[in-house]
């Protein structure tokens, strides 16, 4: 076979990205340092994310990534999206979660499980104007999502749900949200069903917001369901599949996660290098010092090899294939990473990398959401030795 046609059919290297893809990631990239960097700061300490880059985010495409262009969306692909969340986390991962939600977990389940007219009436709005939230966690159930107590009452053309919905991630901005309850209880998890839920459905209140160690700009809140009146005809799935549905989104959720992750340790990097180049002692600038040469060659190693299982799931659910373990392992390992590669960027500053006048501490918080939210480090390495010990 000539060498070209060889090379042509041949697998590709899982960080060679089309032209597509390319141009994607750069206009993501300059956007990131251009319009979001000039405002983190101001956004951690406030702890609210601008309304006016949220607007941007839906001129950019960026909220409806995957969503079919006949819906008003960018039609393209689940790697993509894990390109844009990479991107923005490199700059701020709580632009980075924000994007991660809408895309790899709301509008993906819609895309998905969605009735034509469920698509119809929620898909334009999500990907041109309007923030999605994905309710499932509760103060009692966490790892244990399907211990939920918040109840769906049948009532023919409409269920009533009540309960408390807690951690709900974007949901200060969000209009819409994908709720889980439980229709039937004696069934245990078989009942659980989900709902689409839109922020002005009678009964339904965004409550308190937490004031958080990191990804403070990103919304954290609690949700209120007190006889909160749903149309039948916004179950989405049948009554009952709900668990069925959250498992999946999540597991595609967990590489979004590991896209912020893997951004966020690129973002400490990079300033550390930048650190390290600019700062002397000992008549030097300790980039010259191979000690710190040894932190900056580890972190920028293992960001690699984060970024592998990244990708490498990514492209997997792309190609139709099975990706619970990878993406399971791509969480676990990025959050890891990021948490490592944050500390170290920190100590490649010294004393002022500890300080407010420097973007590390900031990574540093904000790593931490990595080994909890979308499931603990805990439940991924459950899943991945789950797998390991099938018979
Ligand atoms: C900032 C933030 C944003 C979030 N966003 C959302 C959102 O948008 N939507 C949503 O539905 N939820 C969201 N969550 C909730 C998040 O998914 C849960 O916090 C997470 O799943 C852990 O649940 P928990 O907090 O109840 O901890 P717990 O489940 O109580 O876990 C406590 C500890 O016990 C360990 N543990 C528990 N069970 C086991 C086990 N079987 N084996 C070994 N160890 C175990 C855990 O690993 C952990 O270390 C968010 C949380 C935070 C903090």
């Amino acid at each position: 076979m000539p060498a070209a046609e060889r090379t042509a059919s041949a697998p590709q290297p899982l960080t060679a990205l089309s032209e597509d893809e390319q141009l994607f990631q750069t206009t993501v990239r300059k956007f990131a340092r251009e319009e979001i960097r000039p405002h983190v700061r101001e956004m951690d300490e406030a702890g609210v994310f601008r309304k006016d880059i949220i607007r941007q985010f839906f001129e950019m495409g960026l909220m409806g990534i995957e969503i079919p262009e006949e819906y008003g969306g960018q039609g393209g692909n689940f790697f993509q999206a894990i390109l844009a969340v990479e991107e923005l986390s490199a700059v701020d991962p709580s632009a980075g979660v924000i994007v991660d939600v809408q895309n790899t977990i709301c509008n993906n389940a819609l895309l998905r499980w969605a009735t034509p007219a469920q698509k119809s009436r929620y898909l334009p709005r999500l990907a041109t104007q309007m923030v999605a939230s994905y309710a499932l966690s509760e103060a009692g159930s966490g790892s244990d999502a399907f211990a939920m107590a918040t109840r769906a009452l049948d009532c023919g053309d409409y269920f009533v749900l009540d309960g408390r919905k807690l951690w709900i991630t974007n949901a200060a901005e969000a209009g819409f949200f994908l709720l889980f309850a439980n229709a039937h209880p004696e069934a245990g998890h078989r009942g659980i069903t989900a709902f689409l839920i839109e922020r002005e459905f009678p009964g339904f209140q965004v409550g308190k917001k937490e004031d958080k160690l990191g990804i403070r700009a990103s919304s954290t809140c609690e949700l209120i369901l007190d006889g909160c009146r749903v149309p039948r005809e916004n179950v989405m799935g049948e009554v009952g599949q709900g668990y069925k549905i959250a498992m999946e989104t999540l597991n595609e959720g967990r590489i979004g996660i590991g896209a912020q992750m893997i951004g966020l340790a690129r973002g400490a990097l990079d300033h550390a290098v930048a650190y390290a180049r600019q700062r002397k002692q000992f008549g030097k600038a300790i980039g010259e010092f191979q000690g710190v040469q040894f932190d900056l060659a580890r972190m920028a190693t293992e960001i690699e090899a984060a970024r592998l299982l990244v990708y490498n799931a990514a492209r997997l659910r792309d190609a139709g294939r099975p990706f619970l373990t990878e993406a399971a392992m791509a969480k676990y390992y990025s959050s890891e990473v990021a948490e490592k590669c944050a500390s170290k960027a920190i100590e490649v500053h010294g004393g002022v990398g500890i300080t407010k006048d420097y973007p590390v501490e900031k990574l540093y918080r904000d790593a931490k959401i990595g080994r909890i939210y979308e499931g603990t480090s805990n439940i991924q390495l459950l899943t991945i030795a789950k797998k390991l010990l099938k018979p």
